[in-house]
């Protein structure tokens, strides 16, 4: 079944970034990618355009590695056939390697791409700080890195960074609490949790602190309460985000916390990953008044949590955007042109202040989700039954 679900996924998923795409040849590649089989026509159909995009490409090899963290979550599969399906249709090589969320296997496979003559390689890290090796490697070899989504840490072979605005992704998160509870006139006070990201990707701070940000005043105001008491980053976070960790920690806090009929009023979820095991959590034990919940990522099965009420909202983080973001640096990279950024400042990587090109997370609630998610393509009708 889940098999099914990605499978189906990943065919809209490529077909639909072949739509969105914002160079002139992913136009043209378009109109024929509109069905799953016409996919390696619209890739053969603009190798022509792609060579005069990329002329660098050839002198240098024209192979691009893409190294994503895990099959395991919705969103990375998509990133990986986004970037596979935009990297081919501008007539590169791609060497997609996925790592189980195992650092050591993305350790190797990284090493693999430097040493197989990969031109560019760009990289969702498991861990931020644990590739220095092939970094230092893909330096030696004059390769450019690009960090995907999760900045790569305390290293300087880093070129480039393409995110969404990760801060922003928590103040959206922190106001859409604030709006919904109307805390500017309401005296609450409004019970809290709060569940965040791996304390290995960088990301996981930025989400938390954009949210805490917003909602700090209502908490020193005393109209929001935590009742577990846990607070601080490292203590509500989520290792891998994994789904059963948070699900674990809710049925603690839960059991310590809420047994006696206390009313949970909000729970702060830094993504969807770990939203849907605070809402497993919630439908075995709690029954009290239903809390908001946060998340981030639109995955299929949070989206029909959404629509069925079991979850308020999430972020929309367009990953075709990014891919295209990315496919776009690559080509750049590759010709010797200026490389597009939007932020010199906030991506200081403990080596470098990475020059960095945020897209823009949008905020997905059960109102707007139709317009956003299947009028644009992303997910079909279906997919969300
Ligand atoms: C990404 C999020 C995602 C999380 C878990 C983060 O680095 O930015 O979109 O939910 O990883 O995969």
């Amino acid at each position: 079944m889940k098999k099914k679900v990605i499978s189906a996924l990943l065919s809209v998923a490529m077909v639909a970034s072949l739509l969105v795409g914002c160079g002139a040849a992913k136009e043209e590649a378009a109109a024929p990618a509109a069905t799953e089989e016409a996919a390696p026509a619209a890739t053969e159909e603009a190798a022509p355009a792609a060579e005069e995009a990329a002329p660098a490409a050839e002198s240098n090899g024209n192979k691009v590695g893409v190294a994503m963290p895990t099959k395991d979550l919705q969103r990375w599969n998509q990133d990986g056939a986004n970037m596979q399906a935009e990297l081919e249709a501008a007539g590169y090589e791609v060497d997609l390697q996925y790592a189980s969320n195992d650092v050591q296997t993305q350790v190797s496979q990284v090493e693999n791409m430097v040493n197989s003559g990969c031109s560019v390689i760009v990289i969702a890290a498991i861990e931020g700080s644990s590739l220095g090796d092939p970094l230092a490697q893909a330096k030696a070899a004059g390769i450019p890195v690009i960090a995907y989504d999760r900045l790569l840490m305390n290293s300087d072979a880093v070129s480039y960074y393409a995110t969404f605005d990760n801060y922003m992704v928590g103040t959206k998160q922190g106001q859409y609490i604030a709006d919904t509870l109307d805390l500017e006139n309401a005296d609450g006070p409004f019970n809290m949790e709060i569940t965040a990201g791996d304390p290995g990707d960088n990301n996981a701070g930025y989400f938390y602190q954009g949210a805490i940000d917003v909602l700090q005043k209502y908490i020193d105001a005393g109209k929001i309460v935590i009742p577990s008491g846990q607070v601080d980053f490292a203590t509500v976070a989520t290792p891998s985000w994994a789904t059963e960790t948070a699900q674990s920690r809710a049925e603690n806090i839960l059991s310590s916390n809420y047994a006696d009929g206390k009313n949970l009023d909000i729970w702060l979820c830094s993504n969807d990953s770990t939203a849907m095991g605070v809402e497993n959590a919630l439908a075995a034990n709690y029954t009290g008044n239903y809390p908001i919940i946060t998340g981030q990522d639109c995955d299929i099965e949070n989206v029909k949590n959404m629509i069925a009420g079991k979850q308020s909202m999430s972020i929309f983080k367009d990953t075709r955007t990014l891919a295209s973001q990315v496919v776009k640096m690559t080509g750049q990279i590759l010709a010797g042109e200026t490389v597009d950024v939007n932020d010199t400042k906030t991506y200081d990587n403990g080596s470098l202040v990475v020059p960095s090109f945020l897209c823009e997370p949008v905020f997905a609630d059960v109102n707007n989700y139709k317009e956003l998610l299947i009028d644009s393509g992303y997910y079909t009708e279906d997919q969300l039954k």
